[in-house]
């Protein structure tokens, strides 16, 4: 291997997907402390975005330059260059979030003792396992009293559909917790002990030798119970079902008190994998190919309200990256030079000067770019696979304020949904825009976009949540148009039905057992 590869494969790169509380930003914080990329807790935090009003939104942005600058956190951490991704959730919930999932090889999912799977967890766990990526579970918050381990990872199965294999279990929890039970490293790592004596090995038959207080608790005693019940009924290890999302290994801590989160990160960087292959118009993309390839999986506007420039974010797949070096954009053709490029730090945004496979970069946009253009130095100008649609949840009516603007209206709405701000949809009855967003923070985007860069105020009508199903084959009689299952077409003059609820699709379904439907999100 020279040395360009084993740059490569020094590369880890993964997103955390959690719902909101359920601990990210803390662990987040431990991986960088470990990594020696900030000094302080309490870094990441202080940058987490408080609420706001729509009008204060770009102000927001300028502020936010840091929920930005940590888009991507980079550090080293042993033999490994560990990129963390950062999946906007909170308010910042949007398409965005789940397409910084397809610039990484790898998810870890948090998952909050107490509350177990929750919603934005399950949306964003559908989207990783339509890539079939590995999954890695760290179950939080093991201070404080939650629920049962077993329960939880019946619940990982019966919500989530994966199957477990923990790494570690739990002893005892909340006021109780004395720590957990390391099947993968063969030791028990105590809650309550600090420094090396934290780490107590077991002997060959995975049990404590000698005298040790843990000995006489029952909570002892009914860990190896469990541990018995998991190596007989449990799910069998196997690294290779781990490599294709089919198993997620678990493991139990606190990120709060830092515990079990380095014995998480030394077990997951044993695990999760260097950058992958990425499909393209002429086949699988080596990462260790040298020659420079790349997509943009994300593009955030009106960082600087000044300037209005928007940074692209870049995927690297193959090849390294130069300042200033010369690609091709495969959609257009163009030669652009990349010669401003910004990755983000923990600590600072600064500029990059060199990358490789597995990198995530920010590049400068004027207006070049759309989300899932590829951009290469090959001659072929190939292009990797186009970017899954994912489903809208809320959807606005929207039209010009001022009718003389329609022109502005139009051109405005055009770049925004071709750059992948938001999504368009039109009714078959009245050609009325519908406008479709996984997020709040869409639509607000979107309405101060127009406004700043088209000169454009809009109307904005809440149509509320529906559940947006496309249509097979695309044939359908405009008459099933109701108002419980509005008759829709995106912008591909795709149909898509959005029903008012789950009963309204069921009772449809029912009716109209020859309409077959389809949720791009559950992969086909
Ligand atoms: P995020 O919204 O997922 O980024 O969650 P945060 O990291 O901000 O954590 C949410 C809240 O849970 C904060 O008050 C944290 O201090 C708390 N928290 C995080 N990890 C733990 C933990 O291991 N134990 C306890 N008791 N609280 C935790």
């Amino acid at each position: 291997m020279n040395s360009f590869q084993k740059e490569v494969q020094s590369r880890k790169t993964f997103a955390i997907i959690s719902h909101p509380d359920a601990g990210k930003t803390t662990i987040t914080e431990k991986l960088l402390l470990f990594g020696g990329a900030i000094r302080d807790a309490g870094t990441v935090k202080a940058r987490k975005t408080g609420k706001f009003a729509t009008s204060d939104w770009m102000e927001i942005e300028k502020q936010r330059g840091i929920s930005v600058t940590s888009s991507v956190m980079q550090f080293d951490y042993k033999d490994c260059k560990v990129n963390i991704v950062d999946t906007p959730g909170h308010q910042d919930f949007s398409e965005d979030t789940y397409r910084t999932l397809m610039a990484v090889d790898s998810a870890v999912m948090v998952v909050d003792a107490a509350k177990g799977i929750e919603d934005q967890t399950m949306k964003l766990f559908k989207v990783c396992r339509m890539r079939g990526i590995p999954i890695f579970t760290f179950i939080n918050k093991m201070d404080r009293q939650g629920k049962e381990p077993l329960e939880l990872l019946a619940e990982l199965e019966e919500v989530l559909g994966i199957e477990s294999y923990p790494m570690n279990w739990p002893i005892g929890m909340g006021k109780d917790f004395e720590g957990i039970y390391d099947r993968y490293n063969n030791r028990i790592e105590q809650f309550k002990v600090d420094g090396d004596d934290r780490y107590i090995p077991l002997n060959e038959d995975g049990e404590l030798e000698g005298s040790h207080p843990l000995m006489d608790s029952p909570l002892y005693e009914q860990t190896l119970d469990e541990i018995m019940l998991l190596n007989e009924a449990g799910n069998e290890y196997s690294v290779e079902r781990i490599a294709d999302g089919e198993l997620t290994p678990v493991f139990f801590g606190s990120a709060l008190t830092t515990f079990g989160v380095q014995t998480f990160l030394d077990a997951f960087l044993d695990f999760a994998p260097s950058p992958q292959p990425r499909q393209s118009s002429k086949g699988d993309i080596d990462p260790l190919s040298e020659e420079f390839s790349g997509f943009i999986f994300k593009i955030q506007a009106n960082m600087n309200p000044k300037h209005r420039d928007r940074i692209a974010f870049l995927r690297i797949c193959s090849g390294k990256f130069e300042r200033g070096m010369s690609v091709n954009l495969s959609r257009t053709g163009k030669s652009i030079n990349l010669s401003s490029s910004t990755q983000f730090m923990a600590d600072e945004r600064e500029t990059v000067n060199t990358a490789v496979s597995g990198d995530i970069i920010g590049l400068y946009d004027t207006g070049n770019y759309q989300i899932g253009d590829t951009l290469t130095v090959s001659r072929d100008m190939f292009q990797f696979e186009k970017l899954p649609q994912f489903t809208p949840e809320i959807f606005m009516k929207v039209s010009a304020k001022n009718v003389l603007k329609q022109k502005h209206f139009h051109k405005g709405i055009n770049q925004l949904v071709q750059e992948g701000a938001i999504q368009l949809f039109k009714t078959v009855t009245m050609e009325e825009y519908l406008l479709g967003a996984v997020g709040q923070l869409q639509f607000e985007v979107f309405e101060n976009r127009m406004k700043n860069e088209y000169n454009t105020d809009v109307i904005m009508e809440r149509v509320g949540n529906k559940m947006a199903r496309w249509v097979e084959g695309n044939e359908v009689d405009e008459k099933l148009n109701s108002s419980r299952s509005i008759l829709v077409k995106d912008r591909y003059d795709q149909y898509a039905f959005l029903f008012e609820n789950e009963f309204a699709l069921r009772w449809f379904q029912d009716k109209n057992p020859d309409v077959k439907l389809y949720n791009p999100m559950d992969g086909k």
